[in-house]
């Protein structure tokens, strides 16, 4: 293997100096380094040269858990590099500090994101900033979960434990921690006021996002094999990373998402303009991100909403082709199951 040396050293501070970069800073940044590092003759540098320095960075970090890894912006298609923290425990910590309630409020935003305004004919999958704003307290049962998690009997203990558990946030503070988010790229904000995850948060929650919204595929695993597995989540179908924004299949049951810019390239190849799914007409009207907020349905409970964690969500079993009223009713059933615990 090649030797860790001076000029990995110094990407890797590049890195840990600022949250992402596009193919371009790092070329830039790499030429810099070797620049430094052999003033006489300058190597040229291409981005097959840096994706290796990358590749044996990897493996020095793999037992720490970070990686460096890409994407693709969404919208743009822009190849985009970042330092990302692969422990799922240990959410949006990464190289800078964030109080408990932060944390809290991060994880709160997310439900919004990806339940709350992730409803079967609505894939926003962003939350305004009013909304946002508004998720600033600690709801009183999240609290009651943590301590629940830390007296359980089986000890078990939940990512959530010790998060969150006094009154949360000011507007003030919140808007100072969404601003803060912005700042170090988990999360992008929108000319309408929406915030949603940017490339940055994408890479490095994409995993825990799975685990956390989608519902175990295996029909063994699942406590009701009638009821299909939610899959909140999902990947575009042309470049497979996950899709925030884009387009969804006119079907509303079918499951194909494709991004604006892969829409376009496959539909140039595939000219028949079907859905490569269910064969229905794809006429990209169907929309998945901020423009799909107007058939949002609002719910009543709205930021106090229980099934707030995995457990709960499966022991609610909720298809969301089930009715509103179904869907409340479940979430009564499950408040009960909480108590009785
Ligand atoms: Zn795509
Ligand atoms: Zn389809």
């Amino acid at each position: 293997m090649e030797e860790y040396n001076d000029t990995h050293r110094a990407l890797v501070q590049a890195f840990l100096a600022r949250s992402s970069m596009t193919g371009e800073e790092l070329l830039g940044v790499v030429t810099a380094i070797h620049g430094v590092e052999n003033p006489e003759e300058p190597t040229e540098t291409t981005l097959e040269v840096c994706k290796l320095l990358i590749s044996r960075i990897n493996t020095a970090l793999a037992p720490f858990d970070f990686e460096i890894r890409s994407t693709r912006d969404q919208i743009t298609r822009t190849e985009i590099f970042a330092f990302v923290n692969i422990n799922p425990d240990t959410i949006i910590q990464g190289a800078t500090h964030h109080s408990a309630d932060e944390i809290a409020f991060f994880r709160r935003l997310l439900d919004a994101m990806f339940e709350t305004n992730n409803q079967y004919k609505a894939e926003v999958m962003a939350v305004s900033s009013n909304e946002a704003l508004n998720l600033n307290k600690n709801p009183r049962v999240q609290a009651t979960q943590a301590t629940q998690a830390d007296g359980g009997e089986d000890g078990e203990q939940t990512a959530q434990t010790g998060e969150g558990q006094g009154p949360g946030l000011t507007m003030k503070q919140a808007q100072e921690a969404l601003e803060m988010f912005v700042d170090e790229e988990w999360l992008r904000k929108s000319r309408g006021g929406w915030y949603t995850l940017a490339p940055r948060g994408l890479l490095e929650l994409s995993y825990y996002l799975q685990q956390t919204y989608n519902d175990e595929a295996d029909p063994e695993e699942s406590e009701d094999p009638d009821t299909p597995p939610i899959k909140r989540i999902k990947d575009c179908f042309a470049c497979r990373e996950m899709i925030t924004v884009g387009q969804r299949c006119d079907k509303l049951d079918c499951p194909i998402r494709l991004h604006d810019p892969c829409a376009a390239s496959f539909f140039k190849v595939n000219k028949n303009g079907k859905c490569p799914g269910c064969k229905v007409p794809w006429t990209g009207k169907e929309l998945v991100g901020e423009k799909a907020a107007a058939k949002l349905k609002r719910r009543a409970g709205g930021a106090d909403r229980m099934r707030s964690t995995q457990s709960n969500r499966r022991q609610s079993g909720v298809s969301r082709r089930d009715s509103e009223d179904e869907e409340e009713e479940e979430e009564e059933t499950t408040m009960v199951n909480d108590d009785e615990d």
